[in-house]
């Protein structure tokens, strides 16, 4: 069985965003609501995405990140990547244990020069414990050599250009043969990302859904469009019946209420809260523990 642990749900922005009146963001605040950057730890081992809110929801939710030893990266918005958090993992009892990177080139270029002014590490270098793995669509990585092995197969995305990137998708089989679909951030899949998907039976699929009602802000979907992605990848056996798909990413331009929930399940989608877990068995239905 693998664990998928929702650190964060939330767009770069957060939802509420603590500076917006609009009427999603009052509701959110009326009501508790608070949806932090997206990030997802995979077994206690595998981190996807670490924002500068990741790490501290991690805290909050009473989680320890001691045991991640894979971080992936989709992109180099700063909402994906906060490269304070080696420093601070460096002052932990975590400090020398291993630790693999995967990321585009821009990923690990945004890493490397943090590095090299806060540590004085050489750019080309980043020492131990730090081993970088680039994410090129299409050349699938193989971390944990020193342990449990995740398969790790980077999707294009359609999300900016090569200076964030190329951003990727994440597909990625636990040492189980639990198989994750991190569907962020990208707009409309483009055809090379749905043949990559085609017939992968995903147990569970974390799809962005940050536009919500309000299309048109930046390379995201919104609600239609990610129903016509979905009617796609239910089309190409990428999702089957015994999927679980949980909207990420989520930011105030979606609506208020009760409204987002029921429009998402007419989809077949879940709305959870940061701090979801979800137990995968390899080929039925997730089971969200909490
Ligand atoms: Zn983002
Ligand atoms: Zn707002
Ligand atoms: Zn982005």
């Amino acid at each position: 069985m693998a664990r998928v642990t929702l650190l964060g749900t939330g767009s770069a922005d957060g939802w509420p965003n603590p500076w917006c009146d609009c009427s999603s963001c009052a509701w959110a605040r009326a009501n508790g609501v608070i949806r932090h950057q997206t990030g997802v730890l995979v077994d206690d081992a595998v981190l996807i995405d670490i924002g500068p809110d990741v790490t501290r929801s991690a805290a909050r939710l009473g989680l320890r990140l001691g045991g991640v030893r894979h971080l992936l990266v989709g992109h180099a918005h700063a909402d994906h990547i906060g490269p304070e958090a080696l420093m601070w993992r460096s002052w932990s009892t975590a400090a020398e244990a291993p630790l693999d990177l995967v990321g585009p080139p821009a990923v690990l270029d945004v890493v490397q020069a943090f590095l090299a002014r806060w540590e004085g590490r050489p750019r080309d270098d980043p020492g131990p414990p730090l081993r970088l793995w680039p994410a090129v669509a299409g050349s699938p990585v193989e971390v944990g050599d020193y342990g449990a092995r995740y398969h790790v197969r980077p999707v294009p995305a359609r999300h900016g250009d090569a200076s964030i990137g190329p951003a990727v998708l994440y597909d990625v089989t636990t040492p189980d043969g639990a198989r994750l679909l991190y569907g962020c951030d990208t707009g409309p899949l483009p055809a090379d990302a749905l043949a990559a998907l085609a017939g992968r039976a995903f147990d569970i699929a974390l799809m962005e859904e940050n536009n919500g009602d309000r299309p048109g802000f930046g390379e995201h979907l919104d609600l239609a469009t990610l129903a016509v992605d979905l009617d796609r990848l239910r089309a190409n056996g990428a999702l089957t019946a015994a999927s679980t798909v949980v909207a990420v990413h989520l930011s105030h331009r979606n609506p208020p209420g009760d409204e987002l929930a029921e429009r998402l399940a007419r989809l077949g989608v879940e709305l959870l809260p940061d701090g979801a877990v979800l137990d995968v068995t390899p080929g039925s239905r997730a089971a969200i523990t909490h």
